[in-house]
């Protein structure tokens, strides 16, 4: 079983392809997508999470990349400056996925880097910038 977070990339001339379709019905993969950029003739640009067989998993790639996208892998893209951090809290209210929490009784945040979704809100909330992502160029 593997789960794994990926940007896709989407030349303009195959960004109406039904691609997911063929991950779900061809691979047997279970698609989560995260955040989606998907523009009629220009480049689409897609976040998700990959979640089934691993030999299934591999070969859905492959066929990714035959078919010309680009594949990013996210793995630990979002990445916690412990150092950076004031503990202010901004950041655990607006995390969808409860990745950064208060901790008590000291009241520290704590990043749970395995319930991160990358969704980057934090990125933005965090006044210290503290947030960073390890993958530039998967950002949106
Ligand atoms: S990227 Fe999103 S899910 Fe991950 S820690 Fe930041 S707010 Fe939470
Ligand atoms: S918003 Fe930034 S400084 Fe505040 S607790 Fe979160 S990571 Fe730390």
């Amino acid at each position: 079983m593997v789960k794994q977070k990926i940007v896709l990339r989407f030349p303009p001339h195959i960004v109406e392809q039904p691609t997911i379709y063929h991950l779900i019905k061809d691979f047997d993969l279970m698609v989560n997508i995260l955040r989606a950029d998907i523009n009629p003739r220009k480049e689409g640009r897609l976040m998700m999470e990959l979640s089934g067989n691993e030999a299934n998993y591999q070969k859905a790639i492959e066929w990714l990349r035959e078919q010309g996208l680009q594949v990013i892998n996210l793995e630990q893209q979002i990445i916690w400056r412990s150092d950076l951090c004031t503990h202010c809290g901004a950041c655990t209210v607006i995390c969808p996925t409860e990745a950064l929490v208060f901790e008590r009784p000291g009241m520290t945040v704590r990043f749970a880097e395995e319930k991160c979704i990358v969704c980057e809100l934090c990125l933005r909330a965090c006044p210290a910038r503290a947030m960073e992502t390890l993958v530039e160029n998967a950002s949106f």
